[in-house]
């Protein structure tokens, strides 16, 4: 299929009760074990890089494996630029072939936000490009991705409302104790700011740091409203074990490519394991 826009493929989550995966790649074979796993689960799933890994592929590069890689499976697939930081990225992607921006303006001040948010969408939706704002500030650190210094403010739903009517965007990311970068599941959220927000904004909900949170508050979260989880660090972590243990089990060898597929394997099981607990598994 050719790649298409996230807004349809969130809403029908939110009606449905279940979540999407936004997975960060960075390599060629998480690119392929994204969309292989989601044709297996028959999972609709977006793809994304962030800045770093756009800077270490190369925005024309990484446009075409989004496009070569929705082109080889019959599931909706996505490629959505995460954390772009200001307006000329946000450009860039768009040209170069993305179908969904996110524009992350938690660095400055409210209105500076909303302006420059205002500015994302406009350009976005003039060619049917879905955008995802946020409000308030995660913790935890994402390499290349500039986030909250000390704890960070989580979201406040009055204000997330204001960005949401003043900005016209598609879905919202919430800081809600939340946080980059986790090596393992634990991590719990504040459910009753998630329906705070949710009783005040209609919109998709988004929650980054998908990799920190727990199994029973990724499906408590979902119950709420949440329909997008970003997930970066579970899938790196499976890459670099899938290498790992290749190289260890055959140390002489010259040829990087059966450590690649390893990893990949293991990419794909990170994927798998996300999609069936968010629930994506079989609705597309
Ligand atoms: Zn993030």
């Amino acid at each position: 299929m050719q790649l298409t826009s996230a807004t349809p493929l969130l809403r029908r989550a939110l009606a449905a009760r279940y979540a999407i995966g936004g997975f960060n790649v960075q390599t060629l074979e998480m690119v392929q074990a994204v969309v292989e796993t989601a044709q297996e689960e028959r999972s609709p799933v977006i793809l994304q890089f962030n800045p770093a890994n756009i800077q270490h592929v190369g925005m024309a590069y990484a446009a075409a494996l989004g496009r070569v890689a929705a082109a080889a499976v019959s599931v909706p697939v996505v490629l959505h630029l995460d954390h772009g930081a200001d307006f000329t990225q946000a450009a860039a992607a768009l040209r170069a072939g993305f179908t969904s921006l996110m524009y992350d303006g938690t660095p400055y001040p409210l209105e500076q936000n909303i302006a420059i948010t205002t500015q994302v969408c406009q350009m976005a939706h003039a060619v049917g490009v879905s955008v995802e704002g946020e409000i308030g500030q995660m913790g935890g650190e994402e390499e290349g991705v500039f986030t909250a210094q000390g704890a960070g403010a989580m979201t406040d739903p009055q204000e997330a409302l204001q960005y949401v009517e003043e900005t016209g965007v598609d879905a919202l990311a919430i800081a809600v104790g939340n946080t980059h970068g986790m090596r393992a599941a634990t991590g719990s959220l504040d459910m009753k700011r998630i329906t705070a927000v949710r009783e005040r904004v209609e919109l998709p909900l988004v929650i980054h740091g998908g990799s920190g949170v727990s199994d029973a508050a990724v499906r408590e979260a979902i119950a709420r409203g949440v329909c997008k989880f970003n997930v970066a660090t579970q899938l790196n972590q499976g890459f670099l074990l899938g290498f790992q243990r290749s190289l260890q089990a055959h140390p002489d060898t010259t040829n990087p490519r059966a450590a690649l597929a390893a990893a990949r394997e293991q990419v794909k099981e990170a994927v798998r394991a996300r999609m069936r607990l968010f629930g994506s598994s079989g609705k597309a």
